[in-house]
């Protein structure tokens, strides 16, 4: 077999989403200095790397094992327990904190036909998070008027079915506006992408986590709301 070339390695890398920054290579077990797809940097041969493709630091962060985790106790029965929900009949992010610490968050899909349909799964799954999770709180993004009449008329029947539900579980409910959790966490862009994006670099910067955008907007809005709003009044800080 003829002998790998950099530039090959550096190709068998990038579909990984891996970088290779050593200049030279003598065969598969030559330690290779590599980057990671969040940025690290590991020392590995190539044939350790076809093994395992593992980063140190990123098999560290416990913040990437809570990727649509399951539900377990909270640490202490004083801490408060927020679920946070930006809610779309397509794709709705979570996230789930103790206090301020972000113990979960995921993302689901209703992939119903009709609107109806896709309301009462994502009503179902609601209804299946409160009951494992068992939230104090559950803070969903305000719905906002906007050019697309007919989105806004779904968007709001969404949200008053999961209102509904909050309330006949006795839980306390939040609503808060894009706008207002995106100027509480500092999150600017001219643009919905450009905002997107800014709020996955929080998340990043936060957590070290590379989220999708519905996860990344339900994570800056529950901290948005612990941090920002009700950290003195409503939440045991003490212990
Ligand atoms: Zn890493």
């Amino acid at each position: 077999m003829a002998k790998l070339k950099l530039e090959d390695i550096k190709q068998e890398l990038i579909k990984s989403s891996w970088l290779l920054l050593s200049n030279s290579y003598d065969n598969l077990d030559t330690e290779l200095e590599m980057q990671c797809p969040d940025g690290h940097r590991v020392f590995m041969s190539l044939r350790a790397w076809r093994r395992k493709k593992l980063c140190p630091v990123c098999d560290k962060n416990k913040f990437k094992k809570m990727v649509n985790t399951s539900a377990q106790p909270k640490e202490h029965k004083n801490h408060k327990r927020t679920l946070s929900l930006d809610a779309s009949t397509n794709l709705t992010g979570w996230a789930i904190f103790d206090n301020d610490k972000l113990i979960g968050y995921g993302k689901i899909s209703a992939t119903k036909k009709t609107t109806t349909e896709k309301i009462a799964v994502i009503n179902e799954w609601l209804m299946s998070m409160i009951d494992q999770w068992d939230p104090d709180v559950i803070v969903i993004e305000d719905i906002q008027q906007q050019v697309n009449h007919k989105t806004f008329k779904l968007l709001a029947r969404l949200q008053g079915v999961l209102l509904n539900t909050i309330y006949i579980n006795d839980i306390k409910e939040f609503l808060i506006t894009s706008s207002a959790w995106r100027s509480g966490i500092g999150v600017r862009g001219r643009t919905r992408e450009e905002m997107k994006k800014a709020a996955q670099a929080k998340v990043f910067e936060w957590y070290e986590i590379k989220v999708g955008d519905d996860e990344a907007d339900a994570i800056c809005m529950g901290r948005h709301l612990i941090v920002n709003q009700l950290k003195t009044d409503f939440y045991s800080w003490d212990v």
